[in-house]
């Protein structure tokens, strides 16, 4: 389990309640923000090129010695805002690639794993910066509550009656089997072609380890896995991107035969141009999902500066790694011809949101008819 400081109340409840449900170790990782900044401020510049790649391969042997995963977020979204964005894309850069064995196995669901969220006092007091600390605070755990559907009668019941209708959309959707996405909105006139033998997902899987696991709480996207030759088009994000610390925003860029060939952002462009530049991978696809607009997040008006919140609100596309998960079989394919299907592979993995009440989407079938999949952000049929 990975959490911040400010996150220790939760972790220690969770700790608990993992033992009781028969965990034989919890291993927690607190991270301390004030220290993250200090070493911006005293490290030797070269310093930025290095992880602690040590940790990163012990979380990578636990994981192959069946270790499940569990992340606790609620960083400070601006946390890194006024860091030297070079050092800042350096540093995700080194980790990004010294925590790439261990990413791979929880993106092909070799173990079980989530994400969920702790409110903190400067998250908190981004999302909402009228109110005194410890209101905001309270207001902050309110709306996790709500998207997690924490705040219904039988939160567990709540949870497998939305992962079913994921899955029901997913199986709609792997029946349709479609070749393409178009996207048109403000901004946005896109086209996106599937993975060959492409496989939809949503709500929980079942992990190489047998146990059934829903992967991001609050999740309320069906995804699957974009070619990583076949995007083209203009794309404008619909919501800023909070990213290790840094607000990029404005994002609209442009493909070509699957690559980012042109790329502007009103706001953090430099980090965003790092991230892209991290290898090839970066700037191209590796996730396409879909997220209707009166979805409870999207309905609740709020930007939480968070992309496990953000990212559920608004149909989206990942830059980076892709999900092999996403391709039928894909589990047992070599990197080779997982390529050859489309999968695109890259140190990172980074969601952003194009999705709006003003976005429609169609699919496009094998023999190229446009059917209606989304209108107005939300679900054409
Ligand atoms: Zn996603
Ligand atoms: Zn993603």
């Amino acid at each position: 389990m990975t959490a911040s400081l400010d996150a220790l109340p939760l972790a220690r409840r969770i700790t608990g309640h993992a033992y009781r449900a028969g965990a034989s170790l919890v291993t927690t990782l607190f991270t301390d923000e004030e220290a993250t900044l200090m070493r911006y401020h005293y490290a030797p510049d070269p310093s930025f090129d290095r992880a602690a790649g040590w940790l990163y391969d012990g979380m990578a042997a636990a994981f192959r010695s069946g270790a499940a995963r569990l992340a606790i977020t609620g960083a400070n979204p601006s946390l890194l805002a006024n860091e030297d964005p070079d050092k800042v894309g350096r540093a995700n850069r080194a980790m990004s690639r010294s925590y790439q064995p261990a990413l791979e196995l929880i993106t092909r669901f070799h173990i079980n794993w989530t994400i969920v969220a702790a409110a903190t006092p400067a998250w908190a007091a981004q999302m909402f910066p009228n109110d005194a600390p410890d209101v905001a605070l309270g207001n902050l755990w309110d709306a996790i509550f709500a998207t997690t559907r924490i705040d219904s009668d039988d939160p567990v019941a709540a949870w497998k009656a939305h992962d079913a209708n994921l899955q029901k959309r997913a199986a709609f959707l792997n029946e349709k089997r479609y070749a393409a996405l178009k996207y048109r909105g403000p901004g946005t006139d896109f086209r996106l072609g599937l993975a060959d033998d492409h496989q939809w997902l949503g709500g929980g899987s079942t992990a190489e380890n047998g146990l059934y696991c829903i992967p991001n709480m609050p999740t309320e996207e069906v995804f699957s896995m974009p070619h990583k030759d076949r995007a083209d088009g203009t794309v404008t994000a619909t919501k800023p991107l909070s990213h290790q610390g840094t607000m990029i925003e404005g994002i609209h860029v442009r493909f070509e035969q699957g690559r980012i060939v042109e790329m502007r952002a009103s706001k953090g462009q430099e980090v965003l141009q790092k991230l892209i530049d991290t290898d090839d991978g970066a700037r191209r696809l590796g996730e396409v999902a879909l997220v209707p607009h009166s979805s409870p997040i999207a309905s609740s008006g709020k930007l939480f500066f968070n992309t496990l919140f953000d990212e559920n609100a608004a149909s989206h596309v990942a830059l980076g790694q892709a999900y092999t998960s996403c391709v039928r079989g894909g589990e047992k394919l070599s990197p080779e011809e997982l390529a050859g299907k489309g999968a695109n592979k890259s140190l990172i993995h980074v969601d952003w949101m194009i999705g709006s009440e003003k976005l429609d989407i169609d699919g496009i079938t094998a023999s190229a008819v446009a059917e209606p999949l989304m209108r107005r952000g939300e679900w054409a049929d």
